[in-house]
């Protein structure tokens, strides 16, 4: 399997992950689980031949999806373009994947993070998916424009600085073509936007459907398999913790309830997989 994209079928949509490239985030155990007792943190890494102090990165990859759905060519999320020599390659592997930007007709952006909408414009500032309506939350636009209030993050200021430049780069030249969702809504038929706050106040999941087979996009509910594993443990990465808590509670009881396939942002390549419950847990369960 190349790691650049990833074709399979829904029902009767045509589906294709695409890899934007991959970014090591440093100090991962403090970073990815940040409210975990410490003890408990060194068991749980233990079990994954982990150990805190020299886990000292995990190489996410950034992954988006294609959805054709006869009718429309659906992108959910953008990548990372100009974050890291590593990032940006999505349009260069959409195109070897068969698909041009100008066939996408509608762009998904699960929330505002560098990493999801950094794609968003060409080297000419201009939005690099000409032919499609952009759509995001509205709770999401209006948290980005005109700036957001990050003081809760528990991030440094380089880091917080990162995320506006990224959200005043990548979004006002998207206004032209962008429209708002505020409700759990169809985006184009078998398509739907799925509230799932917390992570950033206007985070959206999708929820794709076709001929009974379902598929759960939850972009940064849980950015680490441990995440499901650890149904209360979060990231720095979480605006409100105990609302992104809740929002992946509600996530994986669909996923587990619709017996859907699982697309997730950050996991090993190709992202997909399935959700097992485990009593009051779940455990991630990668396709073969
Ligand atoms: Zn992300």
């Amino acid at each position: 399997m190349s790691d650049r994209s990833h074709r399979f079928k829904l029902g009767r949509f045509e589906c294709m992950v695409v890899n934007d490239g991959t970014f090591a985030y440093p100090h991962p155990a403090q970073i990815f689980f940040a409210n975990a007792p410490k003890e408990r943190l060194e068991q749980v890494l233990r079990e994954h031949n982990l150990d805190s102090q020299q886990w000292e990165q995990y190489v996410s990859p950034y992954l988006s999806l294609v959805i054709d759905t006869g009718q429309h060519r659906v992108l959910v999320d953008t990548g990372a373009d100009g974050m890291a020599p590593t990032t940006g390659k999505l349009v260069e592997n959409l195109q070897a994947g068969g698909t041009s930007p100008e066939d996408i007709d509608v762009v998904i952006l699960t929330h505002g993070h560098p990493d999801h909408i950094g794609g968003n414009i060409d080297s000419d500032g201009k939005p690099a998916f000409k032919n499609a309506r952009y759509v995001m939350w509205k709770d999401e636009w209006d948290f980005w424009i005109p700036k957001p209030d990050l003081s809760q993050m528990k991030i440094d200021e380089e880091l917080k600085q990162l995320l506006v430049t990224f959200a005043r780069n990548n979004l006002p030249p998207i206004q032209g073509q962008l429209d708002l969702v505020d409700q759990e809504s169809e985006i184009v038929p078998g398509i739907k936007a799925v509230s799932a706050p917390g992570h950033t106040p206007g985070h959206m999941a999708v929820a794709i459907s076709s001929e009974g087979e379902n598929l759960l996009c939850f972009s940064d509910a849980a950015i680490h398999p441990i995440h499901l594993e650890q149904p209360d443990w979060y990231s720095v990465f979480d605006l409100a913790p105990e609302q992104a808590l809740a929002s992946k509670r509600r996530l994986m009881d669909k996923a587990v309830a619709d017996e859907a396939l699982v697309f997730a942002f950050h996991f090993s390549f190709p992202g997909l997989g399935h959700i097992v419950q485990r009593g009051e847990e779940w455990q991630w369960q990668p396709i073969a």
